[in-house]
């Protein structure tokens, strides 16, 4: 099998979550494997976020309508890329209302008062090893009274809890990438929670940093070693490729 040299932030978790789904998705690459409703609901309002912050970048402030169409567009018919597994025609509709509703929180703070955008979906690249990178795009940098601010968004229904704050691979990436790219630790760093529209403030430091490394070092050696097993989990429930991995031995 041919080693992994470089894996999007997505497909670490992924793999984090269960090596062996990894593998069939990403390595086999078996008949696409659809997304859960619930990633497909993040991809979604995340790409509409990103179209805001791209025209904000622009000088162009959205319409909330504006931003509702984009969202729709990507979460049903013309842009097929997410491949959502709907469970039913109603979990399809509740899911768009809490779309809306996350959407309408986040443009009503915005509306009177939009972010000053240094930098919108920036690119990444971190060595981790060897010939071994992890790329990922951090949505916003912003400049505020707290000085230059990571912004990145959460959709889940769960806040955040201080454990996700203090450990989640994501912002101690996007924290190291700002580094590298800036010469400087980001000013401030802010988990914005879509469904309450509460931001959270985090930290990273050099601690945080050897704890990633460590950790996605030890991932990308059972990479190496083969390991993709099945994690048999709560995350079974809605895993799209449960006929493949009931064959697995
Ligand atoms: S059903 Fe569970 S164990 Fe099997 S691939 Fe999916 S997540 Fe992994």
């Amino acid at each position: 099998m041919s080693q992994v040299t470089e894996i999007t932030i997505d497909q670490l978790y992924d793999f984090k979550t269960c090596p062996l789904r990894f593998k069939l998705k990403e390595i086999d690459k078996l008949p696409r494997i659809k997304s859960e409703e619930e990633v497909g609901l993040r991809g979604a309002i995340l790409a509409t976020l990103s179209y805001y912050y791209t025209n904000l970048h622009e000088g162009k402030l959205l319409t909330l309508e504006e931003m509702k169409e984009k969202f729709t567009s990507i979460f049903f018919e013309k842009n097929k890329i997410y491949n959502i597994q709907f469970d039913s025609k109603n979990s399809q509709r509740k899911k768009e209302i809490e779309a809306y509703g996350m959407l309408a929180a986040f443009h009503r703070q915005q509306k009177f008062n939009p972010d000053k955008t240094v930098a919108v979906n920036l690119d990444f690249r971190v060595k981790i090893d060897t010939d071994f990178y992890v790329t990922g795009r951090i949505p916003v940098i912003r400049e505020t009274s707290r000085g230059h601010e990571i912004v990145t968004f959460k959709t889940s229904s769960q806040r955040p809890t201080e454990f996700h704050q203090k450990t989640d691979m994501t912002l101690t990436l996007m924290a190291i990438a700002f580094h590298s790219m800036f010469r400087q630790q980001a000013n401030s760093i802010v988990l914005h929670h879509l469904r309450t529209g509460t931001p959270y403030f985090v930290d990273r430091k050099q601690k945080d940093y050897q704890r990633l490394y460590k950790s996605v070092k030890m991932m990308k050696e059972s990479m190496d070693r083969g390991w993709y097993y099945p994690n048999e989990g709560y995350q079974c429930a809605t895993c799209p490729a449960q006929n493949y991995c009931m064959e697995w031995r």
